[in-house]
């Protein structure tokens, strides 16, 4: 994705107030992040423990969506999956995140619920090589990474749909 600057991330924020997205903390590296290789900015709140953002590009311009963590952890002796990126961590490092929806249905009340990786950091995670792939040719790793790049995307853009929807 292209670089943003804070008024633009504040500026992309489709589920949240004028206020709230004027209150949110930015991620503390903006300026040492390589965009280029992200998918999604993700982030928790350094001010306010339960909040979370996602930050990407669309076909029609940078979307981003706040969200917020369940204040209740799942055992570290589980296993779980998140939605976005697929990775299979001990599933503390899971969060059900919620987003409120856009228009009536959010002042109503109604949200999009889904697992995520506890920090949001589902970007950095595809670029990892899967271990599925580890013994094959660099070509095909870099295809399996491409892949899950890929499967993030779709997954975010169909997530984003739901908050998205009226
Ligand atoms: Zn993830």
């Amino acid at each position: 994705m292209h670089a943003l600057t804070e008024a633009a991330i504040r500026r992309s924020m489709v589920n949240c107030s004028r206020s709230e997205a004027a209150a949110l903390t930015p991620p503390r590296d903006l300026d040492d992040l390589d965009w280029a290789e992200l998918d999604v900015l993700g982030w928790r709140d350094a001010k306010a423990e339960l909040r979370g953002y996602l930050v990407h590009e669309q076909d029609d311009g940078v979307v981003g969506l706040a969200l917020r963590a369940a204040d209740t952890k799942m055992s570290s002796r589980r296993g779980a999956m998140c939605t976005l990126c697929r990775t299979v961590q001990p599933a503390d490092q899971i969060s059900l995140f919620t987003a409120r929806r856009v228009g009536e249905a959010g002042r109503n009340g109604n949200t999009v619920g889904t697992y995520i990786c506890a920090d949001l950091d589902c970007a950095h995670r595809v670029l990892a090589v899967p271990r599925s792939a580890e013994r094959l040719s660099e070509d095909l790793q870099a295809l399996a990474v491409a892949e899950q790049a890929a499967g993030l995307r779709d997954r975010l853009r169909a997530f984003t749909a739901d908050v998205l929807r009226r």
